[in-house]
């Protein structure tokens, strides 16, 4: 179909998706090298890919650490085996935000224990640590924070409610692999955190994801839960000098990441900072250009956060002078050719979750009203100033009509 944007520009132009990955010949070639070495499972670069995260995590003198890191297959299989490490069971509660995507959620009951729900702060959609307090009871085992796009969330006031009731912070730290807190890398913060490398995150291994903790003993539980509860890892097994004994410790899982993988997330980790950077970029130019558009509000950043810029999202508010509404605009936009996306709905309006958690829309008023605007615009590190001048001369076009 061809875009609508010819109608009004008059020149064609190639369309801009919500994402695209910034893949370099370097990322190239380090993938390349391991496909020429002859180990395609876990191994060196799984390994190496371990130490600089933790490194990366531990890099600021007031974190000191040192940080575990066990790379696994997804963010995903990282939150469910940080669950099962902290011994999460049937009966536990586990207070956490609904403004997140369904792995939080889903992770939380594949241990039997139940998410309950506090709500956020409307300009981060991060939770609100009052709301974390009044939904804490004593069958609260954790407590899981996500921070939203990649802007840090209240750790400093959760890490304390956490210590008063005795409970873990989990932090699913899937946007904020680049985002800090007074220049603390997020991840340093929690007691156990898990960031992903997905396709779309802010750096990439196309799938996988990270345990990071300074708690040696979880991290051993997770790294043998990953591959099946064995006591002996291929790496170890097949290696030089290895031999193909194991003993079956616990029920485990397949979770482990490639090397193939583990090259192209090492690879993309050297340039985290400059991706970071030009989506930093990308950010302040949209926030200068669609400041003062009637009924858009563009996102903040608190004082001494450092936001990744995963997402840049608008709220689209009721005042817009052509009436148009989030969804309407977001149509608008996809016949211009140009994609954008929603982050998220919340996951009690879900009839699944609302059925097995007996919960209900109007629990969290604040994330419910933050999702009704939300609209997540392209933002990723290739994109040309032109690419973003013209996301928002169509944004301004279909909210003001052209005025
Ligand atoms: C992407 C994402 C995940 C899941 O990451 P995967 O690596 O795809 O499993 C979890 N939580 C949030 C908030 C995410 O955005």
């Amino acid at each position: 179909m061809k875009p609508d944007y010819d109608r009004f520009g008059g020149v064609s132009k190639p369309p801009i998706p919500f994402h695209r990955p910034s893949v370099s010949e370097a990322d190239v070639e380090a993938v390349s090298g391991v496909l020429r070495s002859g180990w395609l499972t876990t191994g060196p670069k799984v390994k190496a890919l371990e130490a600089a995260v933790a490194g990366y995590v531990g890099s600021h003198e007031s974190a000191p650490g040192p940080f575990h890191a066990v790379a696994l297959s997804s963010c995903t299989a990282a939150l469910h085996l940080a669950f099962v490490a902290l011994g999460l069971k049937k009966g536990d509660e586990v207070v956490t935000s609904p403004y997140t995507f369904v792995s939080t959620g889903e992770t939380i009951l594949y241990t039997g224990a139940k998410p309950v729900f506090a709500d956020v702060e409307r300009a981060t959609k991060n939770l609100s640590p009052e709301a974390v307090e009044r939904a804490i009871t004593p069958k609260t085992r954790a407590i899981v924070t996500i921070s939203m796009a990649g802007h840090p969330c209240r750790s400093a006031e959760i890490e304390q409610i956490a210590k008063q009731h005795g409970v873990p912070v989990v932090e699913d730290a899937a946007h904020s692999l680049t985002s800090r807190i007074w220049s603390v890398p997020v991840g340093a913060q929690a007691d156990i955190s898990c960031f992903s490398f997905y396709a779309t995150k802010v750096i990439t291994a196309g799938e996988g994801g990270m345990v990071v903790t300074k708690n040696q003993e979880w991290a051993d539980r997770v790294r043998r839960l990953s591959l099946h509860g064995l006591s002996a890892a291929a790496w170890s097994r097949y290696g030089k000098g290895g031999w193909w004994e194991y003993d079956v410790t616990e029920l485990g899982w397949k979770y482990n990441l490639t090397d193939p993988q583990a090259a192209l997330a090492l690879s993309q980790l050297e340039r985290a900072e400059a991706l970071r950077d030009r989506r930093e970029a990308i950010a302040t130019r949209y926030t200068k250009g669609l400041t003062g558009v009637p009924g858009l509000t563009t996102p903040t950043v608190a004082k001494g956060m450092r936001h990744s810029w995963h997402l840049y999202q608008i709220a689209v508010g009721d005042g817009t002078p052509t009436g148009m509404d989030r969804n309407a605009l977001g149509l608008a936009l996809r016949e211009d050719g140009i994609g954008t996306s929603v982050h998220f709905k919340p996951l009690h309006l879900f009839p699944w979750y609302q059925k097995r958690l007996r919960v209900k829309p109007g629990l969290c008023p604040e994330a419910e009203a933050a999702f009704a605007q939300t609209l997540s615009l392209p933002i990723w590190p290739d994109m040309t100033e032109e690419d973003v001048d013209r996301v928002m001369e169509r944004v301004r076009f279909h909210l003001t009509g052209g005025a």
